[in-house]
């Protein structure tokens, strides 16, 4: 889908070798299984790591340690009409400090926001604004104790105080999906909100994850709901990231796998679903999150059919920070509104981020190789266009 225009617009030449550079070593599981094994060897023995940060990838994937930081790099993509969404690398939050201190670096974000046009959206992971076992609780109908429940009531006002402070600032939050089992209990918290917030606008936008089985009949359930009481819908459309876990947990508890059998019932899914909520454009915000370029054609030609403007204000699509960059500035020059997730964090905070990118660039060796293809191509057009 790329042409002559330049698909890796916001990297100077060196940056770009230092990509090919790390792509190579990334498209080697038996690296990637080496380097992941020094890594934490170093950890073990407490190896302060912040001086290798030009060594990991980080630079690749992430902005900057903070909001403040990351702005060199989402001031400079925009140049390129891509938009960001900072994303706080912070994974495994354990107590309510963890979840408190989350809770204040996104509302940093949302303040960032109102100032720099960069952002239309901010993005929270529900895990970060509260404990996973209270979310897989609820989930599983059990019953708090009066110290849970006490928690549980603050995780729901983190996200009240979340969804105020993004409607005062005009942007979209979105929600996270993350682990099937902990899904109910996120939306206990999280579908009570579309009500209340999305009256006029969207608000709150949530995300489907199209690996799970039945997930179109979900969506037309949340359709029903949003046209009976009346709000707006917005929704992140992903396949999903816990394929391995998924059946790792229902092999070890003896329950079907709610993901799809096949990656075509997936894809087919996906094609459904977005097939779907294009067709419900004028009323609900469709971001299309992903990297399979085919499906970003398909989206386009969809577009023409139903002769919706490919930069139509309810439509976006989106890509990770340092990946697949190539399709996410195609995109733009073609007038698409696109942003990307733009991961920030101390390299302490960020090292389970990077390991899932150099484990998923790893193991899909196509995506991999294609990048580099197209990386190679822009070093090659810049060197003849001197
Ligand atoms: C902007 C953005 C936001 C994201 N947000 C989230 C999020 O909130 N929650 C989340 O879970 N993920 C999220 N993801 C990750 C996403 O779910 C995918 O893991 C990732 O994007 C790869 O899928 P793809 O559509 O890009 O590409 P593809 O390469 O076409 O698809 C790979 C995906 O297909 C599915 N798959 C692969 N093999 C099989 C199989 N045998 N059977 C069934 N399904 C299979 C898996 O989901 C796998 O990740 C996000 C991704 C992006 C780009």
């Amino acid at each position: 889908m790329a042409q002559a225009t330049a698909k890796y617009p916001h990297k100077s030449s060196r940056e770009l070798r230092a990509s090919l550079v790390l792509f190579t070593l990334l498209s080697s599981p038996s690296i990637v299984r080496l380097g992941l094994m020094f890594w934490k060897f170093l950890q073990f023995i407490r190896f302060p790591v912040s001086p290798l940060v030009r060594f990991t990838g980080y630079y690749q994937f992430c902005a900057g340690k903070d909001v403040v930081a990351s702005a060199a790099v989402t001031s400079r993509i925009r140049q390129h009409n891509v938009y960001s969404v900072l994303d706080y690398t912070h994974e495994h939050a354990l107590n309510e400090q963890d979840f408190d201190h989350n809770l204040a670096v996104v509302l940093q974000t949302i303040s960032e926001a109102q100032r720099s046009k960069s952002y239309p959206f901010v993005v929270v992971k529900p895990t970060a604004l509260g404990a996973f076992r209270l979310f897989e609780k609820k989930s599983n109908g059990g019953a708090f104790s009066s110290e849970e429940q006490h928690g549980w009531d603050k995780t729901r006002k983190r996200f009240e105080q979340l969804a105020k402070e993004t409607e005062k600032a005009g942007i979209v939050l979105m929600i996270d999906a993350e682990e099937s089992w902990i899904q109910p209990g996120i939306d206990a918290l999280v579908l009570p909100l579309l009500p209340t917030f999305n009256q006029k606008r969207v608000v709150v936008a949530i995300t489907f994850q199209l690996y799970l089985k039945n997930q179109i009949e979900n969506y037309k359930k949340l359709i029903i709901d949003a046209t009976s009481n009346n709000y707006f819908l917005g929704v992140k459309w992903v396949r999903g990231a816990y394929m391995e876990k998924e059946r790792d947990r229902a092999e070890r508890l003896g329950i079907p796998n709610p993901v799809c059998d096949t990656k075509d019932q997936t894809d087919l899914q996906y094609r459904q679903a977005v097939e779907l909520a294009l067709k419900h454009i004028d009323t609900q915000l469709c971001i299309v999150a992903t990297h399979n370029e085919s499906d970003i054609l398909w989206v386009m030609d969809t577009c023409a059919t139903f002769k919706i403007s490919i930069n139509n204000s309810n439509l976006w699509f989106s890509q990770l920070y340092g990946m697949r960059d190539y399709i996410t500035f195609d995109l733009a020059a073609k007038g698409a509104n696109v942003f990307k997730y733009v991961p920030f964090g101390p390299l302490s905070k960020s090292i389970p981020y990077l390991i899932r990118r150099a484990l998923e660039n790893s193991a899909v060796k196509s995506q991999t190789a294609r990048e580099k293809v197209m990386i190679k191509a822009e070093l090659k057009q810049r060197r003849a266009s001197v």
